[in-house]
């Protein structure tokens, strides 16, 4: 009888005892070097390798494996903010930042005097010379969590528990998730007015009794309304809540402090404080190129009434984004505001300039801003046009390319991607292409 091959499987602690394994502990948790052992050992148990392929096999997977399965990707969809691949790439001013507030850093501490300083002093600052219309602002962890908090705040805690809002404006933000929901979430009630495609004043005049705690307006910045519709004007709508006294708070979703020639018609932070909000809410991650952040600007009053919320403290934002969010607005620029404004002709050059190489060809191809902001608006460009069995292998090799496949082809946009990344791209397209021949 032949020994089962299976019992020269080698022992775990003989793998552990490689050099190669003991020097990736010094890269990764032990825990983690023995799932990858296991895992290499199980696949010879089941016969699926040879008992002869498993220190080499462990060996190559402890080489490889890195502590985080995170791994960046090229985006040469075309899309600016992409949710899925985690919204606004950050600028390397905001980068730098946050290496720095990985260690320890005087977050709630001023130096000269050794006292304890208030949090998020710096990026209020970077806010207020942003928005020099506001008086006070409060950066908390996404727009979201800005929205309830202003909304209950304002109105649950100050016993008028109705929040009058358009029906044209009760939107779902993205994976199932609508703002009626998560502003009814913490007890505020929706006092909803008008028609879905049109509302005016007096909808909203006739719905202000002693239970409104506020008046919001949202913009719907992933659909847009044509045809036979009007809403009412924030200038309009502040007027209206001075009279009645209830605050006026918008929630302008993307994120730009002023109008963007590029999207003349997305609503701006200094817009809609100069109407009259007493706070406007903006995220940090769409269209201001920044970490994720829920951003509110106002009223030093209103301000200060949110500031104090106990929800306040359970939205509160980290050191990362307190950092990346200062460094986003003290720096020139962000890549999102650059990949807006790329010029065509120098995005056709570039796309030449790969396609030749690789013997592919140029389309027009319309960018978009994606989620959260310019919904429906094309940005004029071009793209690399290539066969669509591309695109898998693009996407999961090394560096991730991930590029748009529409109509049966795989294309290449390269207003996303950073310049200095033509390079790798061209190199896989030659590698994917001689395998191919
Ligand atoms: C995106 C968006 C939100 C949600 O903001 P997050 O930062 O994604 O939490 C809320 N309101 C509007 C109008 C938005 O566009």
């Amino acid at each position: 009888m032949s020994p089962d091959p299976r019992r020269t499987i080698p022992s775990t602690d003989r793998l552990l005892a490689l050099d190669q394994v003991a020097a990736a502990s010094k890269r990764l948790a032990p825990q983690m070097i023995r799932r990858i052992i296991t895992t290499v050992q199980e696949s010879a148990r089941a016969g699926d390798i040879a008992p002869t392929e498993v220190t080499e096999q462990v060996i190559a997977a402890v080489e490889q494996a890195s502590p985080t399965r995170l791994s960046s990707v090229l985006n040469a969809t075309g899309v600016i903010i992409h949710t899925n691949l985690g919204r606004a790439p950050l600028s390397d001013a905001a980068r730098d930042a946050l290496i720095t507030a990985a260690g320890y850093v005087d977050l709630e501490l001023d130096l000269r005097d050794g006292k304890r300083s208030k949090r998020g002093t710096w990026a209020k600052a970077a806010l207020l010379a942003a928005a020099p219309d506001a008086e006070d602002a409060l950066v908390v962890n996404n727009g979201a969590a800005a929205l309830s908090l202003a909304t209950t705040a304002l109105s649950v805690r100050a016993d008028r528990p109705e929040v009058v809002i358009s029906r044209g404006e009760l939107v779902e933000i993205g994976a199932g998730f609508r703002l009626p929901d998560l502003i009814t979430s913490t007890g505020v009630q929706l006092r909803e007015v008008g028609a879905t495609n049109r509302t005016n004043l007096d909808d909203y005049r006739d719905a202000i009794t002693e239970r409104t705690g506020g008046i919001l307006k949202v913009h719907p910045s992933n659909y847009w309304i044509g045809g036979f519709n009007s809403d009412v004007e924030t200038k309009q709508l502040a007027e209206l809540a001075r009279e009645h006294d209830v605050p006026l708070i918008v929630d302008v979703g993307s994120g730009l402090f002023e109008r963007d020639p590029a999207l003349p018609n997305e609503p701006t932070i200094g817009e809609a404080l100069r109407a009259g909000a007493d706070v406007v809410i903006a995220s940090g991650d769409k269209l201001l190129g920044g970490p994720q952040a829920g951003l509110l600007l106002g009223t030093r009053e209103v301000i200060s009434g949110l500031a104090t919320h106990p929800l306040a403290r359970a939205f509160r934002a980290d050191k990362f984004t307190l950092a990346a969010l200062e460094a986003t607005l003290n720096a020139p620029s962000t890549p999102v505001r650059d990949a807006l404004h790329i010029d065509p002709d120098e995005l056709h050059r570039r796309s030449v300039r790969i396609a030749e190489a690789v013997g592919a060809e140029v389309v027009a191809h319309d960018g978009r801003v994606g989620g959260g902001g310019g919904a429906g608006v094309p940005l004029p460009g071009w793209a690399i046009s290539l066969d669509e069995a591309l695109a898998k292998p693009l996407r999961t090799g090394s560096p991730a390319i991930l590029p748009r496949v529409t109509d049966g082809r795989c294309l290449l946009d390269l207003r996303c991607v950073p310049v200095e990344a033509d390079a790798v791209i061209l190199q896989r397209l030659q590698e994917l292409l001689e395998e191919d021949a």
